[in-house]
């Protein structure tokens, strides 16, 4: 089968995407050479670190500012998923990324699993290990970007005074896991997966494509390296995904389609966002 084929087939894909996905939009992988990553490194910004380290809280909003200055665009591959949610053939994206730009293409149902950097969170003045303990206050990253700016090296939650962190997971941070609960139950609906640029080797995220694979559901895997899952996927497929994922979506969906109008980053502005899920989901 091909990838046309496997697509014109389903009307239930379910997108499964990490870094790879997003390199097309000049975020490069932590290892990548070049950018900012040779400079900071993620893993020196671990969970415990950050909550006992003003020094290491400061260092990390310099790389936050850094990473955004760029302003990452969606690529053709955001929008070709987009596109097929639109169209009602997909049900939602499961991505291990924190960029955002699956909602800034358009895409609807997006299940971050390792959090958003497009937005902070209070994380509370001293949360136990691993776990995020805020009081429920949430802003657009801009908004520590003004303080900063101004001369706060730390900005502090303006309702309890905890301390501020980027919604996403940390590593020595756990995952929420409602929203593996929430991944699952997508894979679980799902009459094809698409992998795209995932090396699959991050558990427990990693592990979700199974759920569907178990079922009998096809895998179709689009990443530069081999990966561990090559061997049960239907289909392995070369080439950038951007290139690969608008052919084939122009060829199911008959051609050009109108691509769903992005959404904006939102008011920039403090707001609270009382929505269980999004309070309690992770931080950077
Ligand atoms: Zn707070």
């Amino acid at each position: 089968m091909t990838l046309n084929e496997l697509l014109a087939g389903s009307s239930a894909t379910v997108a499964f995407t990490g870094a790879g996905i997003s390199t097309e939009s000049g975020i490069p992988d932590f290892r990548s050479p070049g950018g900012v990553w040779t400079r900071y490194d993620p893993r020196d910004f671990t969970f415990a670190r950050y909550v006992e380290s003003e020094e290491v809280r400061t260092r990390a909003w310099a790389m936050r500012r850094e990473f955004w200055a760029s302003d990452p665009q969606p690529n053709p591959a955001h929008l070709a998923l987009a596109r097929l949610e639109a169209r009602g053939r997909l049900l939602g994206v499961v991505t291990q990324n924190i960029d955002g730009l699956h909602q800034a293409a358009g895409s609807r149902t997006v299940i971050e699993l390792h959090g958003r950097s497009r937005e902070v969170m209070c994380i509370g003045a001293s949360p136990r290990t691993g776990t995020p303990d805020g009081c429920g206050f949430s802003a657009p990253t801009s908004w520590a970007f003004e303080r900063v700016d101004a001369g706060e090296a730390d900005p502090r939650c303006p309702t309890c005074a905890g301390i501020v962190k980027s919604a996403t997971v940390s590593f020595g941070q756990n995952l929420h896991p409602g929203l593996l609960d929430r991944a699952a139950d997508l894979l679980g609906q799902a009459d094809l997966v698409l992998a795209i640029g995932s090396s699959m080797q991050v558990y427990p995220a990693a592990g979700l494509p199974m759920i569907a694979v178990e079922r009998g559901v096809p895998l179709v895997i689009c990443n530069a390296e081999p990966t561990p899952l090559d061997d049960v996927a239907t289909l392995t497929v070369d080439g950038k995904a951007g290139e690969v994922l608008s052919a084939a979506v122009d060829a199911v969906l008959g051609g050009a389609t109108a691509t769903p109008r992005p959404r904006s980053w939102g008011d920039p502005r403090r707001r609270r966002r009382p929505s269980p899920h999004r309070r309690a989901s992770p931080g950077p």
